[in-house]
């Protein structure tokens, strides 16, 4: 009888230790998710864009980040604190209609996946339809979508709102709260265009503006009120976002002339990879300058 007890209690104790690290191991949550889409941004496709930030109590995570099939991923990279530094990323593994992309994160700071995926057209209609299969909890959810430059009638299910970015750039944006783990985010969006201009090949529509001129004197305050009531977290979260990935590009755009900056060629003909911003010399699987940040064109 006593053997027979000691042995229960011996499973148990097992079993509690075996629970330990399981519970621990419970599926990772993200605390913060933006999406962008910046349709017919620097080609003819949706440039979709994914920050994300794993919670601290998910940490360390195994990441996996399902891209529908056609899209074409273009970058993996970390924000750290000398700007946006490419992540080494293994090849993505087909599974069903997704590529999937493992990632190992340590730190709750913003990692970034861009892809592009091709828009649906007919005549001068265009029509994406995004879909994050929604494998984790997020906290935050943040959708931001680029309205091409000379793009009308720009609709989108769920409807977001316009408003004018740090960038110069309208994007419709909204914010979704507590998506639970296996639910997917579906969002459609279509506008009108009659023209293939892209919107990087064009001035920028505003001056650039610094983000505290975005938020301060060039904003009314019927234009900042669903920024209010969106609560300080859209400001401090795509505003921040928006400070950060691309002060480098402005910051650099603002050094050189506007038409210059999307008219350099980042292969030169030495078949060498250049920063078109800075310069430097960038590694041919570099999609963001090892120096300033700035996004690497691939022509
Ligand atoms: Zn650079």
């Amino acid at each position: 009888m006593r053997k027979t007890i000691l042995l229960v209690v011996a499973i148990l104790c097992l079993g509690l230790a075996a629970a330990g690290p399981a519970a621990a191991q419970a599926s990772p949550v993200i605390q913060d998710l933006v999406i962008q889409i910046w349709p017919e941004y620097d080609q003819p496709a949706a440039l979709v864009i994914y920050d994300f930030r794993v919670a601290q109590e998910s940490l360390p995570a195994t990441i996996k980040i399902r891209v529908p099939q056609n899209g074409d991923i273009f970058a993996v990279a970390k924000s750290t604190s000398q700007g946006l530094m490419n992540e080494p990323y293994e090849p993505p593994v087909l599974e069903g209609e997704y590529d999937v992309l493992t990632l190992n994160i340590s730190e709750a700071v913003f990692y970034r996946v861009e892809y592009y995926a091709p828009l649906e057209r007919n005549g001068i209609m265009r029509l994406y339809r995004l879909n994050w299969p929604g494998d984790y909890a997020v906290g935050t959810l943040q959708v931001l979508v680029q309205k091409a430059v000379g793009a009308r009638n720009l609709q989108t299910l769920p409807a977001l709102s316009e408003l004018p970015g740090p960038d110069g750039f309208i994007y419709a944006q909204g914010e979704f709260k507590d998506l639970p783990a296996g639910e997917a985010f579906n969002l459609t969006l279509q506008y009108e265009k009659d023209d293939e201009r892209l919107s990087a090949a064009d001035q920028p529509p505003a001056a650039m503006p610094g983000i505290e001129q975005a938020q301060g004197s060039t904003m009314s305050l019927t234009q900042a009120l669903p920024y209010l009531a969106g609560g300080l977290g859209l400001i401090l979260v795509v505003g921040s976002l928006f400070l950060y990935w691309q002060s480098g590009r402005n910051r650099q755009a603002r050094r050189e002339a506007p038409r210059k900056r999307h008219t350099v060629a980042t292969r030169q003909p030495d078949g060498q990879v250049y920063c078109s911003q800075c310069g430097k010399r960038a590694a041919d699987s570099d999609r963001f300058c090892r120096d300033c940040g700035a996004r690497l064109r691939r022509d």
